[in-house]
């Protein structure tokens, strides 16, 4: 299928200034071999972060931004003013859906506003533990995807990458299994599909909840997983470099 793998960080509210600056140059001065690499810092830190991998192949990108692109929305991120500083957006997390309270329409919203600034987005989806008990899992996805992405131009699908995070494996330690990663995965894909076949078939569809070193090889290795977005295992060098070794053996 050739989708390259894309292995992302999401530092959340995490690291001081020297820290991230510290951590950015420590991962741009191993070279990825064989896989996309990400790192989302605080966007407070953004313009260091870019600084510290400029001349690297990493990529830098905002934790989140607002609807609009300027204007009276006190405390909110600009994608225009992202886009001077980083090329990614992550859109959809689920601490922003469920501790913020981002409907899908305010998500579909952001995702429309950061594509008219050029970004490219990473867009998560991903259902609670009650959800997945009820059997709702691949429905409740699927509505996610259906919400953000319907509709929309062909030119702008590969912009987006997919990120399937089920709440109940964020943070918690314990990681999908490699099934049901796959399950899912393969389960957004055929909901693409129905949008725009040739795009589901090249949009790269990463899995997120307790990655590690230790699990990254077996997740990455399922046919529709194609990359790691790794929020805690991503704010220390030697853990964030480890996953980059088991997914790229190159390194
Ligand atoms: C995340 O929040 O995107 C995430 C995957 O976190 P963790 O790796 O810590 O579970």
């Amino acid at each position: 299928v050739g989708r390259t793998p894309l292995i992302a960080g999401n530092w959340k509210m995490n690291l001081t200034r020297e820290q991230a600056i510290a951590l950015a140059s420590a991962i741009a001065a191993t070279p990825p071999s064989g896989s996309d690499v990400a790192l989302f810092p605080p966007a407070i830190w953004l313009t260091d972060t870019a600084a510290a991998v400029a001349g690297s192949p990493i990529k830098i990108g905002a934790q989140n931004c607002w609807s609009a692109q300027k204007g009276a929305f006190t405390g909110e991120l600009s994608p225009a003013m992202i886009a001077e500083i980083a090329p990614l957006v992550l859109i959809g997390h689920s601490e922003r859906r469920l501790i913020l309270g981002e409907s899908d329409e305010l998500i579909r919203a952001k995702i429309d506003a950061a594509l008219a600034a050029g970004l490219e987005v990473v867009f998560c989806v991903g259902e609670t533990l009650e959800t997945r008990q009820a059997g709702n899992a691949e429905s409740h996805v699927a509505n996610q995807v259906h919400a953000a992405l319907d509709g929309r131009a062909v030119e702008d699908f590969d912009r987006i990458t997919v990120a399937y995070e089920p709440v109940w494996a964020i943070g918690t330690g314990v990681a999908a299994t490699p099934a049901d990663a796959q399950e899912m995965s393969a389960s957004i894909r055929t909901e693409l599909a129905a949008i725009d076949a040739a795009y589901a078939d090249r949009v790269r569809i990463l899995y997120g909840g307790s990655v590690n070193a230790a699990n990254a090889a077996e997740l990455l290795a399922q046919p529709d997983v194609d990359g790691g977005l790794v929020g805690g295992a991503s704010l220390v060098a030697a853990d964030f470099l480890g996953i980059l070794g088991a997914v790229s053996p190159g390194i």
